[in-house]
């Protein structure tokens, strides 16, 4: 077994944060180097005939792999060593079979539903979603036939497989949690179970996962039973915001499948984002421990304030109710997304975030930076008011992105605008 990926010391099995730096990197094979270069190459040379033969029977699937047979570098639409390694990487933190990188999250989401679904298939998902992912399903999907039906994040399970047997064939049930941006959670393991009863001999319903909020780092859901984990890799896992690009997860089998309509609907990251994301990587734990210890600090001091009328927040879920019994079992923190509601509604919403000054006013989230934003009017204003109000979603929220700053300077920054609001 080469170096690069050993995981274990002596029996003793590595923990993830300690395998970013070397794992399924081989220096002898780049010079020697011992950060991995970028392959900034479209293609690849041969060796012989042979070997091109070999590699493409393989990629096109002419001929079953050989057991120690992989698939060999082409083209960098199909694969790159860059990739191939950040992919090696990212499956250590869910423990995942296989790993696919995308150019975007959106990528990642569309490619695997294109894989998945088929017409006259309903896709479950939960609501609120994701902008994107919501108007893929609302506007993209059904012009292949395929239907999409939103239930609530905090549905219980006899009323979710209710809702799921009335909606026709489901194939996919599509989970965002926690909710953004209510951070109301999805009980992972309830929809693994309901998509277990919904499936027939020879039909899979399967779970995927956006991982985006949590994850990689505090919520694993391949191992609470999910087929696929999905991930913005723009957010934590870039963690800069200098970057776009997704990931999709799961076992081995199924990720090969990804990787083929990856490899055919070109949507596969560059070598470039490919680099950056593994010099990311190095830092994740660091960067979302730190993050997620701000966070606690900010959403107390939040929680305190005169001008603050309620917080959302995974860490201040009351003891006893079915929300933290959710949290127990699938969150190992609360991570560093807040939002709250303001006393009074927009106008003291956006005096207070005109005066911020430590804090960006931006959307996106997940950067070492703090950022401020207003979902109603902006990540959720093509959500009807109605349908806004029914999520939790209001004029008087402000949702943050809590960074690594210094958290007494961000509460102090949180304070002087909140005193002008
Ligand atoms: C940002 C985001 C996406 C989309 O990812 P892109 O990288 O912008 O394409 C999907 N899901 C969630 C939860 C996100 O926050």
């Amino acid at each position: 077994m080469s170096h690069g990926h050993k995981t274990t010391i002596r029996g003793r099995k590595l923990r993830p944060e300690s395998l970013m730096m070397t794992y399924a990197y081989k220096p002898e094979l780049s010079e020697g180097a011992l950060k991995c270069p970028i392959f900034q190459t479209s293609t690849f040379v041969f060796k012989s005939a042979e070997e091109g033969k070999a590699f493409f029977e393989i990629a096109y699937g002419l001929r079953e792999q050989g057991p120690k047979e992989e698939l060999g570098l082409i083209y960098s639409r199909l694969n790159n060593p860059d990739l191939e390694i950040l992919e090696d990487r990212l499956c250590l933190w869910d423990e995942a079979g296989g790993a696919a990188v995308f150019e975007s999250g959106m990528a990642a989401i569309s490619t695997l539903a294109l894989e998945y679904l088929r017409p006259g298939d309903v896709v479950m998902h939960s609501e609120p979603v994701y902008g994107g992912s919501e108007y893929f399903f609302r506007h993209i999907l059904p012009r292949y036939g395929i239907k999409a039906v939103g239930f609530r994040g905090d549905l219980s399970e006899a009323e979710l497989e209710k809702a799921a047997r009335a909606a026709g064939r489901v194939a996919m049930v599509f989970v965002e949690t926690p909710c953004n941006p209510t951070n109301v959670l999805v009980d992972i393991k309830a929809c693994v179970r309901v998509a277990k009863r919904l499936s027939t001999k020879g039909r899979r319903v399967i779970v995927a996962v956006d991982n985006t909020f949590l994850g990689p780092l505090w919520q694993h859901p391949l191992k609470l039973g999910a087929d696929f984990v999905l991930y913005s890799a723009t957010k934590f896992i870039g963690g800069h915001s200098d970057l776009i690009a997704g990931v999709c997860l799961g076992g081995a089998a199924d990720m090969k499948r990804v990787r083929t309509l990856r490899t055919f609907l070109g949507t596969l990251a560059s070598p470039w984002t490919g680099w950056l994301l593994l010099r990311s990587l190095e830092t994740l734990k660091l960067r979302m421990t730190c993050m997620m210890k701000n966070a606690q600090k900010v959403a107390d001091f939040l929680a305190e304030h005169p001008k603050v009328e309620k917080v959302y927040y995974l860490g201040h879920l009351e003891e006893g109710t079915p929300q933290r019994k959710v949290y127990e079992e699938q969150c190992l923190a609360p991570g560093s997304m807040i939002s709250f509601d303001l006393k009074g509604g927009e106008k003291q919403a956006f005096k207070f975030l005109n005066a911020l000054e430590l804090f960006s006013l931006a959307v996106s989230l997940g950067g070492t930076e703090s950022l401020a934003e207003h979902p109603a009017t902006m990540t959720h204003s093509d959500i009807p008011p109605k349908d806004q109000r029914r999520m939790g979603i209001s004029p008087k929220m402000v949702r943050l992105s809590i960074g690594v700053e210094n958290p007494e300077d961000l509460c102090a920054d949180l304070a002087q605008a909140l005193s002008r609001a």
